[in-house]
Protein backbone atom coordinates (compact mmCIF):
# COMPACT_ATOMS: atom_id res chain seq x y z
CA UNK A 1 0.00 0.00 0.00
CA UNK A 2 1.13 3.38 -1.20
CA UNK A 3 0.17 6.33 1.41
CA UNK A 4 -0.84 10.20 0.60
CA UNK A 5 -0.08 11.27 4.37
CA UNK A 6 -1.11 14.85 3.76
CA UNK A 7 -3.71 16.60 0.94
CA UNK A 8 -6.29 18.84 0.96
CA UNK A 9 -9.49 16.52 -0.61
CA UNK A 10 -12.01 19.37 0.53
CA UNK A 11 -10.60 22.03 -1.84
CA UNK A 12 -10.43 19.13 -4.60
CA UNK A 13 -12.99 18.66 -7.21
CA UNK A 14 -14.63 15.73 -8.21
CA UNK A 15 -13.66 14.31 -5.21
CA UNK A 16 -15.48 10.65 -5.74
CA UNK A 17 -13.01 10.18 -8.82
CA UNK A 18 -10.30 11.11 -7.14
CA UNK A 19 -10.75 8.35 -4.30
CA UNK A 20 -11.18 5.90 -6.56
CA UNK A 21 -8.13 6.94 -9.06
CA UNK A 22 -6.43 6.39 -5.39
CA UNK A 23 -8.00 3.03 -5.04
CA UNK A 24 -7.01 1.70 -8.02
CA UNK A 25 -3.23 2.53 -7.34
CA UNK A 26 -3.54 0.97 -4.13
CA UNK A 27 -2.86 4.51 -2.46
CA UNK A 28 -4.45 5.16 1.17
CA UNK A 29 -5.12 9.15 1.49
CA UNK A 30 -5.18 10.82 4.25
CA UNK A 31 -6.66 14.40 3.93
CA UNK A 32 -6.01 17.83 6.13
CA UNK A 33 -8.41 20.03 7.25
CA UNK A 34 -7.21 24.39 7.02
CA UNK A 35 -9.95 26.13 8.87
CA UNK A 36 -13.47 25.34 10.85
CA UNK A 37 -15.40 25.11 7.29
CA UNK A 38 -12.66 23.00 5.67
CA UNK A 39 -12.51 20.90 8.78
CA UNK A 40 -16.15 20.10 8.40
CA UNK A 41 -16.00 19.23 5.00
CA UNK A 42 -13.26 16.83 5.92
CA UNK A 43 -15.37 15.36 8.90
CA UNK A 44 -18.14 15.07 5.66
CA UNK A 45 -15.44 13.14 3.23
CA UNK A 46 -14.31 10.72 6.05
CA UNK A 47 -18.26 10.36 6.53
CA UNK A 48 -19.26 9.42 3.17
CA UNK A 49 -15.38 7.52 2.37
CA UNK A 50 -14.83 5.84 5.91
CA UNK A 51 -11.36 4.57 4.24
CA UNK A 52 -10.14 7.79 3.99
CA UNK A 53 -8.15 9.17 6.99
CA UNK A 54 -8.83 13.29 8.20
CA UNK A 55 -6.64 15.59 9.99
CA UNK A 56 -8.13 18.80 11.67
CA UNK A 57 -6.41 22.08 12.30
CA UNK A 58 -6.13 25.41 11.32
CA UNK A 59 -3.95 26.67 8.50
CA UNK A 60 -1.48 28.93 9.43
CA UNK A 61 -2.88 31.90 7.42
CA UNK A 62 -6.48 31.26 8.59
CA UNK A 63 -5.20 31.23 12.34
CA UNK A 64 -4.97 35.44 11.71
CA UNK A 65 -8.02 35.52 10.22
CA UNK A 66 -10.52 34.62 13.18
CA UNK A 67 -10.05 35.59 16.65
CA UNK A 68 -8.76 33.61 19.97
CA UNK A 69 -12.09 32.34 20.66
CA UNK A 70 -12.75 30.97 17.77
CA UNK A 71 -9.71 28.84 17.92
CA UNK A 72 -10.02 27.88 21.37
CA UNK A 73 -13.61 26.68 20.59
CA UNK A 74 -12.34 24.62 17.07
CA UNK A 75 -9.45 23.10 19.30
CA UNK A 76 -12.13 22.38 21.60
CA UNK A 77 -14.66 20.90 18.51
CA UNK A 78 -11.16 19.12 17.21
CA UNK A 79 -11.43 17.24 20.42
CA UNK A 80 -14.88 16.29 20.42
CA UNK A 81 -14.17 14.27 16.82
CA UNK A 82 -10.89 12.67 18.47
CA UNK A 83 -11.66 9.42 17.49
CA UNK A 84 -12.29 10.26 14.07
CA UNK A 85 -8.95 11.88 13.04
CA UNK A 86 -5.86 10.02 12.99
CA UNK A 87 -3.46 13.44 13.73
CA UNK A 88 -3.74 17.44 13.63
CA UNK A 89 -3.26 19.46 10.50
CA UNK A 90 -3.03 21.01 8.90
CA UNK A 91 -0.83 24.09 11.19
CA UNK A 92 2.29 25.98 11.39
CA UNK A 93 4.04 29.22 10.93
CA UNK A 94 4.38 30.74 7.75
CA UNK A 95 6.59 34.16 6.67
CA UNK A 96 5.68 34.40 2.83
CA UNK A 97 2.36 35.03 3.10
CA UNK A 98 2.21 36.78 6.35
CA UNK A 99 4.07 39.63 7.45
CA UNK A 100 6.74 38.69 10.67
CA UNK A 101 4.96 41.18 12.86
CA UNK A 102 2.09 38.18 13.40
CA UNK A 103 5.16 35.72 14.05
CA UNK A 104 4.21 35.94 17.92
CA UNK A 105 0.29 35.15 17.22
CA UNK A 106 1.60 32.33 14.63
CA UNK A 107 3.51 30.86 17.42
CA UNK A 108 0.68 30.93 19.99
CA UNK A 109 -1.40 29.54 17.82
CA UNK A 110 1.16 26.75 16.27
CA UNK A 111 1.74 26.27 20.55
CA UNK A 112 -2.02 25.37 21.16
CA UNK A 113 -1.99 22.93 18.51
CA UNK A 114 1.07 21.00 19.79
CA UNK A 115 -0.60 20.70 23.36
CA UNK A 116 -3.59 19.11 21.48
CA UNK A 117 -1.82 16.81 19.40
CA UNK A 118 0.35 15.78 23.00
CA UNK A 119 -2.82 15.65 24.97
CA UNK A 120 -4.12 13.12 22.02
CA UNK A 121 -1.42 11.76 21.59
CA UNK A 122 -1.57 11.71 17.82
CA UNK A 123 0.94 13.16 15.19
CA UNK A 124 0.88 16.62 13.93
CA UNK A 125 1.59 17.59 10.55
CA UNK A 126 3.32 21.30 10.00
CA UNK A 127 3.43 23.70 7.96
CA UNK A 128 6.96 25.90 8.11
CA UNK A 129 7.16 28.21 4.85
CA UNK A 130 9.92 31.01 5.49
CA UNK A 131 9.82 30.31 8.94
CA UNK A 132 11.58 26.77 9.24
CA UNK A 133 14.21 27.51 11.74
CA UNK A 134 11.41 29.42 14.21
CA UNK A 135 9.15 26.05 13.92
CA UNK A 136 11.76 23.85 14.49
CA UNK A 137 13.21 25.68 17.97
CA UNK A 138 9.26 26.33 18.97
CA UNK A 139 8.67 22.66 18.53
CA UNK A 140 11.81 21.51 20.46
CA UNK A 141 10.72 23.23 22.93
CA UNK A 142 8.07 21.21 23.75
CA UNK A 143 9.57 18.15 23.94
CA UNK A 144 6.62 16.06 21.23
CA UNK A 145 8.05 13.59 19.00
CA UNK A 146 5.06 12.91 16.70
CA UNK A 147 5.76 15.39 14.00
CA UNK A 148 6.00 15.29 10.46
CA UNK A 149 7.48 18.38 8.96
CA UNK A 150 5.67 18.55 5.56
CA UNK A 151 7.29 19.61 2.29
CA UNK A 152 10.03 20.77 4.17
CA UNK A 153 12.16 23.53 2.71
CA UNK A 154 14.97 24.40 4.96
CA UNK A 155 18.37 24.33 5.14
CA UNK A 156 20.09 21.32 5.66
CA UNK A 157 21.65 21.94 8.81
CA UNK A 158 17.74 22.33 10.11
CA UNK A 159 16.81 19.55 7.87
CA UNK A 160 19.60 17.16 10.13
CA UNK A 161 18.06 18.82 13.75
CA UNK A 162 15.31 17.43 12.25
CA UNK A 163 16.63 14.30 11.65
CA UNK A 164 17.97 14.48 15.33
CA UNK A 165 15.07 14.67 16.77
CA UNK A 166 13.78 11.96 15.23
CA UNK A 167 10.73 14.15 13.42
CA UNK A 168 9.28 12.87 9.86
CA UNK A 169 9.62 14.56 6.66
CA UNK A 170 7.17 13.63 4.05
CA UNK A 171 8.10 14.11 1.04
CA UNK A 172 6.07 15.59 -1.99
CA UNK A 173 5.71 14.67 -5.26
CA UNK A 174 7.06 18.00 -6.39
CA UNK A 175 10.28 16.32 -5.91
CA UNK A 176 10.29 14.70 -9.55
CA UNK A 177 11.72 18.34 -10.01
CA UNK A 178 13.25 19.42 -6.93
CA UNK A 179 16.53 18.93 -5.67
CA UNK A 180 15.57 20.56 -2.88
CA UNK A 181 13.52 17.47 -2.02
CA UNK A 182 15.54 15.14 -3.23
CA UNK A 183 18.58 16.01 -1.38
CA UNK A 184 16.16 15.24 1.70
CA UNK A 185 15.79 12.01 0.97
CA UNK A 186 19.67 11.47 0.16
CA UNK A 187 20.27 12.84 3.82
CA UNK A 188 17.09 11.01 5.68
CA UNK A 189 17.11 7.46 6.72
CA UNK A 190 14.08 5.72 5.37
CA UNK A 191 12.65 5.30 9.35
CA UNK A 192 12.39 9.41 8.99
CA UNK A 193 10.08 9.86 5.16
CA UNK A 194 6.43 9.34 4.57
CA UNK A 195 5.16 10.68 1.43
CA UNK A 196 2.57 13.51 0.01
CA UNK A 197 0.58 15.00 -2.72
CA UNK A 198 -0.58 18.26 -0.98
CA UNK A 199 -3.61 17.85 -3.63
CA UNK A 200 -4.53 19.93 -5.13
CA UNK A 201 -0.92 21.59 -5.20
CA UNK A 202 2.56 20.14 -6.04
CA UNK A 203 1.81 18.42 -9.32
CA UNK A 204 4.91 16.43 -9.83
CA UNK A 205 5.07 17.77 -13.78
CA UNK A 206 3.89 21.04 -11.94
CA UNK A 207 0.39 21.08 -13.44
CA UNK A 208 -2.68 21.76 -11.85
CA UNK A 209 -4.60 19.50 -10.30
CA UNK A 210 -2.19 17.20 -8.12
CA UNK A 211 -4.33 14.06 -7.03
CA UNK A 212 -3.67 11.44 -4.50
CA UNK A 213 -2.82 8.32 -7.12
CA UNK A 214 0.17 10.81 -7.91
CA UNK A 215 2.17 9.97 -4.68
CA UNK A 216 3.89 7.12 -6.25
CA UNK A 217 5.89 9.89 -7.98
CA UNK A 218 7.53 10.64 -4.60
CA UNK A 219 7.66 7.03 -3.89
CA UNK A 220 10.16 6.22 -7.19
CA UNK A 221 12.23 8.96 -6.14
CA UNK A 222 12.97 7.70 -2.71
CA UNK A 223 13.39 3.82 -4.86
CA UNK A 224 15.96 5.60 -7.31
CA UNK A 225 18.14 7.52 -4.60
CA UNK A 226 18.03 5.30 -1.88
CA UNK A 227 18.73 2.35 -4.41
CA UNK A 228 16.19 0.03 -3.65
CA UNK A 229 13.24 -1.50 -4.80
CA UNK A 230 9.64 0.53 -5.13
CA UNK A 231 8.54 -2.38 -3.39
CA UNK A 232 10.92 -1.91 -0.55
CA UNK A 233 9.98 1.43 -0.27
CA UNK A 234 6.54 0.81 -0.34
CA UNK A 235 7.00 -1.32 2.76
CA UNK A 236 8.97 0.45 4.89
CA UNK A 237 6.88 3.57 4.47
CA UNK A 238 3.79 1.39 4.96
CA UNK A 239 5.58 0.69 8.63
CA UNK A 240 6.62 4.78 9.15
CA UNK A 241 2.81 5.29 9.00
CA UNK A 242 1.44 2.55 11.10
CA UNK A 243 4.48 3.48 13.68
CA UNK A 244 3.59 6.99 13.93
CA UNK A 245 -0.58 7.31 12.76
CA UNK A 246 -1.74 4.37 14.62
CA UNK A 247 0.46 3.21 17.38
CA UNK A 248 -1.62 6.10 19.27
ZN1 LIG B 1 -1.10 21.29 2.66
Amino acid sequence: MFIDVHSHLDICEEVSTKIQNAKKENVKIVTCGINPESNRKTLEIKKEFPKVEICLGIYPTDTLKISDKEIDSEIKFIKSNKDKIVGIGEVGLDLKENEEKTLQKQKDNLSKFVKLAKKLNKPITIHSRKAEEECVNLLESFGYNKIIMHCFSGKIKLVEKILENNWMLSIPTSVKHSEQFQKVIELAPIENLLCETDSPFLHPDKKFPNEPKNVIESYKKIAEIKKISLKEVEKKLEENYRKLFKDN
